[in-house]
């Protein structure tokens, strides 16, 4: 008999007590708005974007509706729209051209590496045709960031990075998302800290945190931003800033503060679920393991390996018995466009591109998620079902 998993990849852990507690106590208050504060209360929200700010070690921390929203407001705060061009990865997800859409902006694709990083070649080779760089560390996976700012600041581009995979992760020890210009996080339920729905933006530029604090929908309420520049800062910002509503709410930063308390304990259990399946894969035939570099710190909330230069159907083939036997595995390579999947040819909304690179290496991407729910036995099992799925796939006629 062979052996079958039966967890579910999209089951969370549930809130700690304190979170619920927390959460009932908002709730009790009738204060959910984050300006509904009384006259000596700072409010979860405001204590939530200064606990952030001093866990990054970022200046200003500005917490918002979703990853999305901060994305397309870190572009509106650096006065990205209409018809610019936003260099970004041809390896991410949705919401990251769509955050440049957004903004009425189009995507221009990098290719990725074998490694899953953006391609700084690639990069390098496009870097006259735009200003700003909306850098996703898709799947944890961080560059060479020192290559990349130095690439980036000879150029003048401006660095917004997508950190919805990396909260938690360093650089040679630097927090990401303090590299760029801006980092942008989400806290949506599949993400490192879980609020259902939610976001946060960080910056040390003292003007983009004050337009991205009007943008969010403050009204001329910015003085009650503790983690927000000095009034002085919004003299003119105020005026000339749109309203574009996307606030977060005293409930979500109510069950957000806990867990962030404990996000490095996560991370470390995360990180040993990762290298249970990692070891478990290593040494599998026809299957490249994706090498993670010594300055690298990441959080292995998901894993990703390689079927490199595999056929359709035989990737295929992995998939299906894989699935039959409980491990769901998400393929970047499909054609169409499923569930959370998708690749930069199906986003049509932005100018066609051709990557050849990209697409060989999409087409080798088994992606899958390690939710804390799986045990470290459970990481073992998974990884000894997909070495011997991928085993007998390689071995057998096409
Ligand atoms: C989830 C995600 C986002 C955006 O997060 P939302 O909070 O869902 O808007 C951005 N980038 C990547 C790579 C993501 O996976």
């Amino acid at each position: 008999m062979s052996e079958r998993f039966d967890g579910n990849f999209t089951q969370q852990e549930p809130l700690s007590e304190e979170a619920i507690d927390a959460a009932v106590r908002v709730m009790q208050s009738g204060r959910l708005h984050r300006y509904n504060v009384l006259p000596d209360e700072v409010g979860e929200v405001c204590e939530l974007e200064l606990e952030f700010a001093r866990y990054v070690g970022a200046r200003y921390c500005l917490a918002v509706a979703s990853g999305g929203y901060a994305m397309a407001t870190a572009l509106r705060a650096l006065g990205i729209g209409y018809g610019d061009r936003v260099l970004t990865n041809a390896f991410t997800l949705a919401p990251v051209p769509g955050a440049i859409a957004a903004v009425g902006a189009d995507p221009l694709f990098v290719d990725v590496t074998e490694n899953l990083t953006i391609d700084l070649e690639d990069l390098r080779a496009k870097a006259d045709q735009a200003s700003v760089l909306m850098l996703s560390h898709m799947r944890g996976h961080l560059c060479d960031m020192d290559a990349l700012l130095a690439i980036c600041d000879l150029h003048g581009i401006k660095v917004i990075e997508d950190c919805a995979h990396t909260m938690g992760a360093k650089w040679k020890g630097r927090p990401s998302g303090c590299d760029g210009v801006i980092g942008c996080y989400s806290t949506q339920t599949y993400k490192h800290m879980n609020s259902g729905e939610g976001g946060l933006l960080v910056t040390d530029d003292p003007e983009i945190a004050a337009r991205a604090v009007m943008l969010s929908g403050s009204y001329m309420l910015y003085g009650k931003h503790p983690a927000a520049p000095d009034p002085a800062y919004f003299e003119t910002i105020r005026y000339e800033t749109p309203n574009v509503s996307g606030r977060m709410d005293h409930l979500r930063a109510a069950i957000l503060r806990p867990q962030l308390k404990t996000l490095d304990q996560q991370i470390e259990r995360w990180n040993e679920r990762y290298s249970a399946v990692e070891q478990g894969l290593r040494g599998t035939p026809g299957l490249t393991v994706v090498e993670r570099p010594e300055d690298e710190f990441y959080v292995g909330s998901s894993i990703q390996f390689l079927l490199l230069d595999w056929s359709a159907p035989k990737v295929e083939r992995v998939l299906k018995a894989c699935f039959d036997r409980g491990v769901e595995l998400k393929w970047f390579g499909a054609t169409e466009p499923q569930g959370f999947t998708s690749r930069y040819d199906s986003w049509r909304y932005a100018s066609p591109q051709s990557l050849l690179q990209s697409d060989r290496i999409l087409g080798a991407i088994m992606d899958m998620r390690l939710p804390l729910t799986f045990s470290v036995d459970d990481c073992k099992l998974i990884a000894r079902i997909i070495r011997d799925v991928v085993s007998q796939v390689h071995q057998s006629p096409e």
